[in-house]
């Protein structure tokens, strides 16, 4: 059985126990400001407090607050200030392994382009997808989809 960290904050210095049992990696991202897609408003130097192993955000905070835990917690700091951060973008249609059709049609992209050839175009469209912002998405029509999410998280 493991047992999850659990986080808090607040204005003190951050002095961790010496009884941690568990040690927390975590990116200490400060930032310029963040977009909240929910209030539709933009909050000025937000702390995002981002679980290295996980990739799970694990609290969002003002600038000046430290991170307590009842483990050992190790930071890595990462600069944003002056940046605009926004949450991952998702994308519910993408054909990751398909190219405009004025280029080749669909079934001969389908049955004369090599599963080698679409596959490297499928990794750079996933890559140029990741970079745009998306951290999401939702390929169509293919069946293989649980074994490409686990390619992806692999990159
Ligand atoms: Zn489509």
């Amino acid at each position: 059985m493991t047992t999850t960290p659990r986080p808090t904050a607040d204005n003190s210095n951050g002095a961790t126990s010496q009884s941690d049992v568990a040690k927390v990696r975590l990116y200490k991202i400060r930032t310029g400001q963040v977009f909240d897609p929910i209030e539709r408003v933009m909050f000025a130097r937000q702390v995002i407090w981002v679980d290295r192993d996980t990739g799970v955000v694990v609290r969002l905070g003002e600038e000046g607050e430290t991170f307590r835990s009842e483990f050992e917690v190790e930071v890595t700091d990462v600069d944003l200030t002056k940046l605009t951060v926004l949450p991952g973008f998702v994308d519910v249609h993408v054909h990751l392994f398909l190219h405009p059709y004025a280029e080749t049609s669909w079934d001969d992209q389908l049955t004369k382009e090599s599963l080698a050839g679409r596959t490297i175009r499928a990794t750079v469209h996933a890559k140029k997808t990741l970079l745009a912002g998306f951290t999401t998405v939702r390929r169509v029509w293919l069946d293989d989809e649980a074994e490409l999410r686990g390619d992806l998280a692999r990159l």
